[in-house]
């Protein structure tokens, strides 16, 4: 074949091995995708020309925002802050309630975007008057070589980075990025491998690999979990959920429960219902995870911050606004108990 189009934007792509017959396997992650020449992988970024792999997701994002942190969510990680955030298209899963996925289940040849080279992103965030980068909205493991390059960057020039992420990823493209990386959100989907397959096209085990990675290099770490009716808001998932997160050291690691809305393959569903959330909650809570938060549903309040030794509110929080921040030197300005986080 060799005939591939590889357009402007794109890069030699890293974690390759070259096999028999012209073929490359990508381990970039777990899928590590056998790509035949002139085919292109599961995430739909890399494409195999004349035997060499390419990123077609490099310097060419389609959606640009800025946002505040806590939309992320990360609430633990400079409250209040106003994050620039990119992606491209393409990623390695296919949830069927993806919000996102005019984008995600693209290639970057086949939608708009801008042309931002990873200088040009770092530029356009102090532009912006930020400090911060996120690599979000779609899967950022699958334009890899331009996250790493652009967090590499951002960091020589003070910037910090974030990562959101579904956390399919292999260990050794995770090991050497998580130094240019400061927090990240990772979606830990349910517990349960075979919902894993067939909600999301994933695996259990890579994920609960890379919490654990991420968490031993020291990037500030949250954790959300998007309760869909009938596959992942099962209570007896939710708590050996909790208790693996326990188990392994993730008490302090701030767990953010969503709630589900009806989209893409799954827009017949209803809403999760506010009791599950509700009972999730108290699950998370039992089980001894310090900061537990209920997403999506304001009246419900529980996107506000607890001290979890003397329980007064620490940070109000009203949509993705902070209406009061009462973390001081990173404890709690009544009771003096460390909270935590990133706080400066
Ligand atoms: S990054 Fe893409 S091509 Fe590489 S293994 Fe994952 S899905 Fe396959």
């Amino acid at each position: 074949m060799g005939t591939i189009n590889l357009g402007k934007w794109h890069k030699l792509s890293a974690y390759q091995e070259k096999m028999e017959g012209n073929k490359v396997r990508c381990h970039i992650c777990p899928h590590n995708c056998l790509v035949n020449e002139g085919g292109i992988g599961i995430c739909k970024t890399r494409v195999n020309k004349r035997g060499v792999l390419y990123s077609l997701a490099y310097g060419n994002p389609c959606s640009i925002g800025i946002d505040p942190i806590e939309k992320k969510p990360l609430f633990h990680f400079l409250p209040g802050e106003r994050i620039y955030s990119l992606a491209t298209a393409g990623c390695n899963f296919r949830c069927l309630n993806c919000q996102n996925w005019q984008i995600s289940q693209s290639s970057p040849n086949e939608l708009d975007h801008y042309d931002l080279p990873p200088e040009e992103v770092v530029k356009s965030a102090i532009a912006h008057n930020t400090q911060l980068i996120a690599f979000t909205y779609t899967e950022p493991t699958v334009f890899y070589e331009y996250v790493y390059d652009t967090a590499q960057i951002a960091h020589e020039e003070g910037l910090r980075t974030v990562f959101i992420s579904n956390g399919f990823i292999n260990k050794q493209p995770l090991l050497d990025l998580c130094p240019y990386l400061d927090a990240a959100n990772i979606d830990l989907k349910c517990f349960d491998d075979a919902i894993y397959r067939e909600l999301d096209g994933g695996r259990l085990q890579p994920v609960l690999d890379t919490l654990k990675t991420m968490k031993e290099k020291g990037v500030w770490l949250e954790i959300t979990n998007l309760l869909v009716p009938g596959y992942t808001d099962n209570p007896k998932m939710i708590e050996a959920m909790c208790n693996w997160l326990i188990e392994n050291g993730f008490s302090d690691t701030p767990l953010h429960f969503s709630r589900f809305f009806p989209a893409y393959k799954l827009a017949n569903m209803p809403p999760t219902q506010e009791s599950i959330l509700i009972e999730a909650k108290n699950i998370a809570e039992k089980a001894g995870i310090k900061y537990v938060y209920v997403g999506n549903i304001p009246s419900l309040h529980d996107e506000n911050t607890y001290c979890s030794h003397c329980k007064r509110m620490i940070i109000e929080r009203n949509g993705f606004n902070v209406e009061r921040n009462h973390i001081q030197e990173g404890k709690c300005e009544f009771c003096k108990e460390p909270i935590a986080g990133v706080w400066e």
